[in-house]
Parts: structure tokens; sequence; C-alpha cells
């Protein structure tokens, strides 16, 4: 993980005193550097950063710069890419399900590529967008993925060819495919797997004179997590291998929303409250669960801790947010070096799914956010990292 953005000791402790507490640190750089790997490994894939994984404007110009893709969710997520300046063209409303108000933002800032997974979608697409390009959300089964959105979303496979004829009827641009294999998921298997899936119903459509040119292979690429290994350039190799392949013809897109951001942003809270309860001892953080660590609840996200403490041996304790709901509890039996009140931790890696479902219950305000690039050079003149980790449960 030492390969991904995290800062120092040092730079911890000069930025919680120049700008106080929760703080979150992001690397631009880190941004680039995650658009690049992509591409380095799938070069044919036209990326589309899924935003809902993390909205800040300062990340959505420096994709849009670059030259990405947008997949959105929603009018406000449209209206948001719109006002930058970013062409319709260049978006994709990838949501199965759309409202009225997201169809009436395609319509008015030029959005005409979409997903869609049912019959009822197809009517209302017709309705509101009529020159839609769409690709239909196939269902991929994937119990092994940390989020599995399949649960919720895309077509049957025996009702996918039929649902594409019906959508070529309508009028509509019946174009390709998508899919989602689920968030961070660690192996190519289940991409290759749902590649199958789509290069069968390829040939499909073709035979029943569909000739489908898009394929979309979804998000769910993975960030390094304390307790899982996986090969991600290997992985990558692999699912491009199979696109090369199979889809040598079509145009390839990705919408990947973790994996360009997750990395990018680290967290600095200070343990604001010390208690003992049923023989542990219980830190309360300026930053829990409606803030940054809404991604324990709505990712099921285990965030890393780094306590910058030394020589003390490490006691099972529970760490909690600073509301005042018992809900706020972010991890149990996490073991730490002993802590006291003023101790700041480094959270690395909380880019993706954490402020974006930040809330200001309480009355707390959301964590502020500095450029790491605008403020590394008056912080850590010398590069180091931190050194007690407290990734461990018992
Ligand atoms: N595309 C769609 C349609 C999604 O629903 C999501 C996540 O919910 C993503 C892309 C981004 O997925 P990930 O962050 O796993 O790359």
């Amino acid at each position: 993980n030492k390969k991904h953005f995290q800062i120092s000791q040092q730079a911890v402790e000069k930025l919680a005193v120049r700008f106080g507490t929760p703080l979150l640190v992001l690397s631009l750089e880190e941004i680039k550097k995650n658009y690049k790997v992509l591409k380095k490994y799938m070069p044919r894939v036209k990326i589309h950063y899924a935003i809902k994984a993390n909205p800040h404007p300062e990340i959505l110009r420096v994709m849009a710069d670059m030259g990405s893709c947008f997949d959105v969710a929603s009018d406000g997520e449209i209206r948001t890419m719109h006002d930058m300046g970013v062409d319709g063209g260049r978006l994709i409303y990838a949501n199965p399900v759309k409202t009225g108000v997201g169809l009436e933002a395609c319509r008015s800032c030029g959005v005409r590529k979409m997903t869609f997974d049912s019959a009822s979608e197809i009517d209302k697409i017709k309705k509101q967008c009529p020159d839609a390009t769409v690709l239909l959300r196939l269902r991929i089964d994937n119990s092994s993925a940390h989020v599995d959105l399949n649960k919720k979303f895309g077509a049957a496979r025996e009702n996918a060819l039929a649902l594409m004829q019906q959508a070529k009827e309508a009028g509509l641009d019946m174009a390709g495919i998508a899919f989602h294999v689920g968030s961070q998921t660690v192996s190519a298997d289940p991409y290759l797997h749902a590649l199958d899936i789509a290069r069968e119903l390829f040939e499909e459509a073709e035979a029943a004179g569909l000739k489908l040119r898009i394929l979309d292979v979804g998000g769910g690429f993975p960030i390094p997590e304390p307790k899982v290994k996986f090969n991600l350039p290997e992985m990558l190799r692999q699912i491009n291998a199979r696109l090369d392949e199979d889809f040598a013809d079509a145009e390839i897109w990705a919408e990947p929303g973790r994996y360009i951001c997750g990395t990018a942003v680290n967290l600095i809270t200070s343990v604001i409250g010390v208690t003992e309860r049923g023989g542990q001892p219980w830190y309360f953080l300026n930053e829990g669960l409606y803030g940054t660590f809404s991604g324990v609840l709505f990712d099921q996200w285990d965030f890393k801790l780094i306590s910058f403490r030394e020589g003390e041996e490490k006691v099972a304790a529970t760490f909690a947010g600073p509301s005042c709901d018992s809900l706020d509890i972010m991890f149990r039996g996490r073991l730490t070096v002993p802590l006291q009140v003023g101790d700041l931790l480094l959270v690395p890696s909380c880019g993706a799914y954490t402020s974006a479902s930040a809330t200001t219950f309480n009355g707390f305000s959301k964590a502020k956010f500095v450029i790491w690039e605008r403020v590394k050079a008056e912080v850590e003149p010398v590069a180091a990292v931190g050194r007690v980790e407290m990734n461990q449960s018992v």
C-alpha cells in the first residue's frame, strides 16, 4: 500500500495545526496516477468516472482535463457536469431506473447515452429522450463482490434479447450491453464470466438483426484493503486480453469510481474523548459514522487507522464518532496502542464512498478538504510514513 498516497506524521501534525481536524487531504496527482494505471492496462477502454464515489469539484476538474468521460446517476450529477462545462456527449446516465427530472436534465444538457434494464424504462426513455443511445444493463451474479449491485439492478440473461429488440422497436439506438460485477471485485473471474455472457448476447443479437457496438464493463476495480490480497495488474491484463479477443470491433467503456478516488484521500482525525466501558477503552473521534466514516455503514468498508504513538502494548478498543447517537460507533475490538485526548489519527485511502455520503447530523460540519499538492511544500520537506498500524480486530 506504500505505493499509494499516504502523508507522513510530520505532515499530519502540521496540517492539523494549520487547518484543524477533521481534515481531508486530497492528492490530485494520485487521481491522475489512478486514471493512468487503468488506461495503461486497458488502453482501449473509454473511462467514465462514476462521480458518485467522490464528486469533489477538483477531482471532476482533473478527470475532465485528462479527457475522462463520466458516469452520472441523477439530475444533480448531470447538472454538476454541465455547469462545469463538460459536454453532455461525455456523460452516460448509468442509473438503470431513471427519474423524470433526470431524463429532463438529459434533454436540456445534451446527454443521450443511458442504460436500462426493464421494459418500463424503455417507455420512459422513448417519451422523454426518443433519440437516446441505450445499453442494456445485464445482471451478473457475483456473491464475492464487496458490494453486490446485482441484487438491485440488471436484466436477467434470458430476458436480455427480447428487451434489446423492444428498445430497437421503440426507435431507440440500441447500441450495446453494460454490466457491473460489484464494487471492490478482487479477481478477474467475475469480469470474464460477464464477458462470456456479453459475447453470447452480441452474437445472438447479431443473428436477430441487431448489431451491437458498445460494451460497458462497469466499475468494481479494487483498491488495496488491509486483509485482502490481489494482483491488480494481472487482473486488468486478463480482462484486457479477453476484450481484445472477443470484442475487437466493439467500443469499450468502463465506469470506475472507487479505483479513481479511493486512494487519493487521507483523513486526519483527533481523539476528543477517552473512557472505559466493560474493561475496554473507548475512544471518541471528531469524525464519525455520520461523516467520512459513513463508508463503514454504506460501503461496509474497514478503514485502516494509523497512530503515531510508540512503544506501548496494543489493546482492543472501541472507536466512536462525535454525535449523540449510539449508532455512531465505527470499530469495536480494534487493536490499538492506548490513546489520549488530543492524539491525531491518520486514515489513508478514504476517498471513495466517504465524504460523498457524509452528513451534518447533530450540526457537525463536514470535514474540510485541502489539496495535498498545494500544501505539501510547507509541511513535508522530507518524506516519511506512519509507524503503528491498527488494522487488526480481535
Ligand atoms: N457504475 C454504476 C452503475 C454504479 O452503480 C457504480 C457504483 O455504485 C459504479 C459504476 C462505480 O463502481 P465502483 O466504485 O465499484 O468502481
